[in-house]
């Protein structure tokens, strides 16, 4: 009990007051408080996915196309099998061969229509042992855009964006493209995408 009433006071101590630990001073900022919320308070991994996401956003393509990759990417294409995942009663085999069941990895690159409209291709020899070797969508479609020209890995994101159409013109219209229309599909919406984005820099110009 001595030993405690002898113990000197510290000199400087002030009445307590309220401190924010984010900052240095101790003063709240609204700057800290959003770092910390960032960083600290949301689970932000989910929006973290490793890849190169730069190839799909440098793609000349039409905006819908790059979406719809940056899509499948993501895993958030709503295929079959992932609608029966997210708890929707629908069917699972693929619209396309009535075989095997939809993910965006067969529907898109192990189909055999999907395969015939990919042989129709003129580069397809050069990445067809990518959409073989990858079991990941992701790693397919970022490896197959790191080995093509500027034209061709254009081409590739339209082919993936015509496939799909064809998926829901079956499901939703009960129309089957033919696999050759929708190769050509693809060509003509790369060819008109271009051709006004060629006609809209001329206009800028004048
Ligand atoms: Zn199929």
């Amino acid at each position: 009990m001595e030993h405690i009433v002898a113990t000197p006071l510290y000199p400087s101590e002030r009445e307590d007051r309220l401190v924010w630990k984010k900052e240095s001073n101790g003063e709240y900022s609204v700057r800290s408080a959003y770092r910390l919320c960032m960083n600290e308070l949301l689970d932000t991994s989910h929006f973290k996915v490793e890849g190169a996401w730069d190839l799909i956003w440098r793609l000349k393509v039409p905006p819908r196309v790059r979406t719809l990759i940056w899509r499948i990417c993501r895993n958030c294409l709503p295929t079959r099998t992932r609608l029966r995942d997210k708890g929707v009663n629908c069917a699972t085999v693929c619209a396309l061969c009535n075989v095997d069941e939809e993910d965006s990895l067969h529907l898109l690159f192990r189909c055999p229509g999907s395969r015939n409209i990919w042989s129709m291709w003129n580069v397809f020899s050069v990445v067809s042992h990518i959409f073989d070797q990858y079991q990941n969508i992701k790693d397919i479609i970022f490896e197959t855009i790191k080995v093509l020209s500027n034209g061709d890995e254009s081409l590739f994101g339209c082919i993936i964006w015509s496939i799909w159409k064809q998926r829901n013109n079956k499901i939703w219209k009960e129309v089957t493209d033919a696999q050759g229309f929708v190769f050509d599909r693809a060509k003509t919406l790369l060819q008109d995408w271009t051709s006004a984005k060629m006609i809209q820099k001329k206009i800028c110009q004048q």
